[in-house]
């Protein structure tokens, strides 16, 4: 029965800290297996946003739903539904690594719970014994998206869960939360990589002053909002020049057929148009800042 009602819901979500507007109307959904992309820039509302999805603040006005249940009404029943993974949110730093997980799965009152197989997929488990204030940053913050894990949830809501990560641990973070969605955990992803947000979200919602400004996939927007370009280098009598075509001209064809026959080609660059010139074009602001 609960399969049949999407896993997040936000219905017209407004939040007000005293006078100040921080969510303004905020609704979407996010099915399951989904990974949907929360950007925008600093200050937008997409903490706020999750806080309210999470139970963490009740909405001025709206709903939040999970799986269908109210996320203010039936409280337990959502947390037990939900993983959380938010950069404020401590970890229990004089615990070793695999008791901070053990202590969790006896929250949500797991019996069979082990937690090398969580450790292993974050690349902790041989720190399991380790003690979690001696972890690095990056460490800890991938225990606590071992910990999100933990109630094998399904809804998932990462806040910047690989910001300032290296690569490697950005990627293994990346993985993990690919085999969530694709074991049908339904995934709001909070981040500023705009690549990481094309990279992994099925579709991307753009936050701006507390409003949703745009929902789409990546693809719809790339063509709905951006330029799509080749950009050639020839060399010629009069050295090297560089040609660009704009693939929506009517005479792109033309164009492009000449230059490939042209003998003093060099190389051929597509230009996509990127979610990050997309959101400036929508806004008017960059992510930072
Ligand atoms: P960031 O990318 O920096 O994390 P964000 O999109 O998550 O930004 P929010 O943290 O939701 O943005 O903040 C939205 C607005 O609400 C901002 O103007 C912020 O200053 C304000 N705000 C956030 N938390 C509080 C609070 N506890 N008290 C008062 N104002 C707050």
């Amino acid at each position: 029965m609960t399969g049949m009602q999407p896993p997040i819901q936000a219905q017209d979500i407004r939040y007000a800290y005293g006078e100040l507007e921080a969510v303004k109307g905020i609704s979407f959904e996010v099915g399951p297996g989904e990974i949907l992309g929360f950007l925008g820039p600093n200050g937008a509302g997409k903490s706020t946003t999750i806080k309210v999805l999470t139970g963490q603040l009740s909405p001025c006005s709206g709903r939040a739903l999970i799986l269908g249940r109210s996320v203010h009404e039936h409280s337990a029943e959502v947390q037990a539904l939900i993983g959380v993974c938010f950069e404020e949110k401590n970890l229990y730093l004089n615990m070793s690594v695999k008791e901070n997980l053990d202590f969790f799965a006896r929250l949500f009152s797991l019996k069979h719970f082990d937690a090398m197989p969580l450790l292993r997929r974050v690349g902790l488990a041989d720190r399991a014994k380790d003690r979690a204030k001696n972890l690095s940053k990056g460490m800890k913050q991938r225990l606590m998206m071992a910990r999100a894990l933990v109630n094998s949830p399904s809804v998932l809501f990462l806040d910047e869960p690989t910001d300032g990560l290296d690569p490697i641990s950005s990627q293994a973070i990346r993985q993990v939360i690919r085999e969530e969605a694709a074991r049908g955990a339904a995934v709001l992803l909070t981040t500023h990589d705009m690549l990481e947000a094309d990279a992994l979200s099925q579709r991307v919602a753009f936050i701006n002053e507390g409003r949703i400004v745009a929902l789409d996939t990546p693809e719809s927007l790339k063509l709905a909002h951006g330029k799509r370009s080749v950009k050639m280098r020839m060399h010629g009598t009069q050295g090297v020049r560089e040609v660009v075509v704009a693939l929506d001209e009517a005479d792109a064809g033309d164009k492009l057929r000449a230059a490939v026959a042209d003998e003093g080609l060099m190389t051929i660059h597509t230009e996509e148009a990127t979610l990050e010139a997309i959101f400036i074009k929508l806004t008017g602001r960059r992510l930072e800042g």
